[in-house]
């Protein structure tokens, strides 16, 4: 309910007044809360709505080389509001020179990137509209966790009393509101790096660079800041989130693009990633007295399906995607098989990855 109205109040004045830039942030911030409810519902009416979704971040054809090596070699995407979208690839892909580049630390040697269709990466601007998160962890140590913030947020210029409100608020949203006052140095290595994080929100950035958060922290840890990571996508920041994990990527990511010796060899939802590529869902069945003859009865009765035998076991690899392990199951006892057992395996990021580049994810 609360929802609906805001995206009345959003139409509503965005309809008679046009669009203020505080306007228009509310509405990404709608919109990108709930896509589908926006289409279906205010589409027609609303001139701003096709304003909102377009994309908060572009990337076009990103170049960088170290000593004649292509780190990055034209490089291009972009993310919208709400958005959490992976650079999934192995270690020297290119994904820290991409991010670093994003985030103004490097040079390109060509290509561009811009916020909200206007601000370039030359812009004073911009800097306010990007948060970064360094793959090292970049504190004082001796500072408290409340002063490490509000040192960052003079960096932004944020005013005192702005400030001392910011501060609390933004501990608070990564669960170290009650550690405000400990120096770092005492802290957890989970911990820092959710302060790590914090220290990228605290000027309310549009985009959030996220360069491998994970790396080195225990699984409640990261669990942490995946949670961290779904609240800031719900309030409308695009995140880019890279990564080497395919789980991470797979778990976190609308939308992930693939990259491999600086270039970018897929970008999709996992389903559309995974439709990309020739391997298919494999359902393996255990059964007493499997013989070819029967397997090959059961696969032409199930149709689109090939299979290959190991002793007692079949490997059904399945291209039509409505068959599952229960048609397997029940074709396979109407036919005499007494399956004693079955399980799945469908195609995941690193399949893809491996058929789109021939290597692993992990070498
Ligand atoms: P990733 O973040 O995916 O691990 P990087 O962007 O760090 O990949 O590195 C991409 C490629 O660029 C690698 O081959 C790496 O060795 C090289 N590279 C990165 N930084 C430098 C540098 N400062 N000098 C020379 N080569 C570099």
């Amino acid at each position: 309910m609360d929802f609906e109205r805001k995206v009345e109040w959003v139409g509503e004045t965005s309809r008679f007044s046009g669009l203020s830039v505080q306007i228009r942030n509310a509405g990404i911030f709608v919109v990108s809360r709930c896509y589908a409810f926006a289409e279906f519902t205010i589409e027609s009416r609303l001139p701003f709505y096709w304003e909102t979704t377009l994309p908060v971040l572009e990337i076009h054809n990103l170049r960088k080389s170290y000593n004649g090596v292509k780190a990055v070699d034209g490089i291009g995407f972009s993310i919208e509001a709400g958005e959490v979208f992976g650079l999934l690839g192995p270690n020297g892909a290119g994904k820290s020179t991409t991010i670093d580049i994003i985030a103004t630390i490097l040079q390109p040697d060509d290509g561009e990137v811009r916020i909200r269709g206007s601000i370039t990466s030359r812009s004073t601007e911009y800097k306010y509209r990007i948060g970064y998160v360094p793959q090292e962890i970049s504190l004082n140590e001796q500072l408290t966790a409340a002063e490490n913030l509000a040192f960052v947020g003079r960096l932004y210029d944020i005013p005192a009393d702005e400030l001392r409100r910011r501060v609390p608020e933004t501990l608070e949203s990564v669960g170290l509101a009650d550690r405000s006052r400990e120096p770092v140095h005492q802290f957890s290595g989970g911990m820092k790096r959710r302060l790590n994080i914090a220290c990228a929100m605290v000027h309310r950035p549009d985009v959030v660079l996220m360069d491998e958060p994970t790396v080195g922290v225990d699984p409640h840890a990261r669990a942490y800041i995946f949670e961290i990571v779904e609240r800031l996508a719900s309030q409308g920041k695009a995140i880019l989130y890279t990564t080497h994990y395919m789980e991470e990527a797979e778990r976190l990511c609308q939308r992930t693009a693939i990259i491999d010796r600086g270039k970018i060899v897929a970008v999709g939802t996992l389903s559309e990633l995974i439709a990309l590529i020739k391997a298919k869902r494999e359902i393996v069945i255990e059964a007493d007295a499997l013989s070819s003859e029967s397997v090959e009865r059961l696969s032409a009765k199930l149709g689109r399906v090939t299979w290959a035998m190991e002793d007692h076991r079949v490997r059904l690899s399945i291209a039509d995607g409505r068959i599952g392990m229960v048609d397997v199951i029940n074709t396979a006892h109407e036919m005499g098989i007494r399956v004693r057992n079955a399980a799945m395996n469908e195609p995941d990021l690193e399949t893809v990855f491996l058929e789109l580049t021939g290597h692993a994810l992990r070498d």
